[in-house]
């Protein structure tokens, strides 16, 4: 164990602080996730496709909004400052949402998804300014990280869950924005024992400090995050118009991306390509991730014998897995790097892959154990769910870290928050991919057809005439299986592929390992 004062299990002080602050920022985050398409269905009285649509433009545009916080934050805010006002816009969020009028509930969805854009990118981006450049413990660190987010996501569900069924909704969105204030009170509390050196103030204080309207920019800035919750709200409840914006948003990023190529030097140029690379990967893999909130609940749902729980609560069995890998993950990363065997980044991210696809490839086998009833053995679905964790491991805290590596340090909290809408753009694709699972009446199933029809008969056994002419459950479990497979394959393929062109990436990567 390291002996300085200012280190504690060999990683700087700092990060239990941030450890501590984003585990409550997630508490609240999925503590509230977990109860919103329930309060809408049941409280509010949505229909289906209404409080799906509201979800899925939710979900997405709160990992829109880092890329406006990051820019933010690097030009004006900092970090600290950007925390704070994220944390407390929040916090704000899910005490309104104990208030119970639609102008409330879409307000408090746009002052979570206006915070979150403060929060979360620059919370990651400062894990990774804890580490001088060049430091072999940073995978390593930001795996411990995100065992935390995973330690808030996990318990957050079950005790929000718990308090809004015995005592009303009201207290399960209660204790999300308490969760909140206390990750506030720990990222203050490492602020005040002055762990964080000088990382994350305001980058240039002559520009902060220069009037605008009577304003500083601290002030302004906080003025037109309000102003803009109405902005939000209405997407929200708008969503049908949000594929627009993503094309809006596509074409900006791009556009900024090739400004910041055009004005770096020669290293930092390969680097951002490789960082505009990492992203799209990841986007991949939350795309498919991503069924575990949808189409996978419902096929543990409809065609797995669930033991012990029900559909809702597998979506926990991920996060376990995370508290349960992440200290022997980051110990791993580790001792590789000391015998000098830790894979770089481009092989990492291509193994996630692989083991993603094989672990939606488990969960598309389990149709060898059906029974009578189109019911599968439950046994996949903790095999499969173990084996794409490990997968989310090598990719999803290598992948942040490595964006803290790979940018310019003037831009680091903007790629940050480029690096983050790949869950924007993977749960755009989750909701597209998760309708293929639909059955709909009359219509082939083009997983059962040619090559991927192929595909799933290899992995699941079945023939496509069991879905077309048997009974429901039957029909429903090929639907799920046929694109678990097909996917599974596409996913192991690209994966393989990254693995090949890993050599050229590393070159790429100029000395970021
Ligand atoms: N589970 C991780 C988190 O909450 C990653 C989420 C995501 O980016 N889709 O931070």
């Amino acid at each position: 164990m390291n002996t300085n004062v200012n280190e504690y299990m060999g990683h700087p002080k700092g990060l239990f602080f941030l450890f501590f602050a984003e585990l409550w920022e997630r508490f609240s985050f999925y503590g509230m996730r977990a109860l919103l398409v329930l309060y809408m269905t049941k409280q509010l009285l949505y229909d289906d496709t209404m409080s799906f649509g509201i979800y899925g433009a939710y979900m997405s545009l709160v990992y829109f909004t880092p890329i406006i916080g990051g820019v933010l934050a690097d030009r004006y805010l900092g970090y600290r400052k950007s925390i704070v006002l994220g944390g407390i816009m929040m916090a704000l969020g899910h005490f309104f949402l104990t208030i119970e009028t639609p102008l409330f509930f879409f307000g408090s969805l746009s002052l979570i998804i206006i915070g979150n854009g403060f929060f979360k990118p620059n919370i990651s981006t400062f894990v990774g300014r804890l580490y001088p450049e060049n430091d072999v413990r940073r995978d390593s660190g930001f795996t411990i990280f995100y065992m935390g987010i995973n330690i808030g996501g996990a318990v957050a569900p079950l005790l929000c869950a718990w308090l809004a069924e015995s005592y009303g909704w009201h207290y399960g969105f209660l204790a999300a924005g308490l969760g909140m204030l206390l990750g506030l009170f720990y990222f203050n509390r490492g602020l005040n024992k002055g762990v964080f050196g000088d990382i994350g103030q305001i980058p240039n204080q002559q520009i902060y400090d220069k009037k605008f309207l009577g304003l500083n920019k601290g002030q302004l800035i906080t003025m037109l995050s309000f102003l803009s919750v109405p902005l939000f709200a209405l997407l929200v409840r708008f969503n049908e118009y949000e594929h627009y914006m993503v094309w809006i948003a596509s074409f900006v990023i791009i556009a900024a991306l090739v400004l910041i190529y055009t004005s770096v030097n020669k290293p930092f140029k390969s680097r951002l390509i490789v960082a505009a690379y990492f992203t799209i990967l990841m986007s991949l893999f939350w795309a498919i991730f991503e069924q575990a909130g949808s189409s996978l609940t419902l096929f543990a749902d409809r065609n797995v014998n669930l033991i012990g729980m029900n559909a809702a609560q597998t979506n926990s069995i991920n996060s376990i897995y995370i508290i349960l890998l992440a200290i022997p993950f980051s110990w791993m990363w580790n001792k590789l790097t000391q015998i000098n065997r830790n894979p770089n980044s481009a092989i990492k991210s291509g193994l996630g892959l692989i083991l993603l696809g094989l672990g939606f490839c488990i969960f598309a086998m389990s149709a060898r154990s059906m029974d009578g009833l189109a019911q599968t053995s439950m046994s996949y679905l903790i095999i499969g769910y173990f084996i794409l964790t490990v997968g989310e491991l090598c990719i999803s805290p290598i992948g942040l870290s490595k964006m803290t590596e790979l940018s310019p340090v003037k831009y680091l909290a903007f790629i940050m928050g480029v690096f983050f809408t790949s869950s924007f753009y993977g749960h755009f694709f989750a909701g597209k991919i998760a309708k293929l699972t639909s059955v709909v009446e009359g219509q082939i199933n083009p997983f059962s057809e040619g090559l991927l029809g192929a595909i799933t008969k290899f992995v699941t056994g079945l023939s496509p005439t069991i879905g077309n002419e048997g009974e429901e459950a039957f029909r429903q479990l090929y639907s799920y299986v046929s694109v678990y497979a097909g996917f599974g394959a596409i996913t192991i393929l690209i994966g393989l592929l990254a693995i090949l062109i890993s050599p050229f990436i590393k070159k790429m990567m100029a000395g970021v390992h």
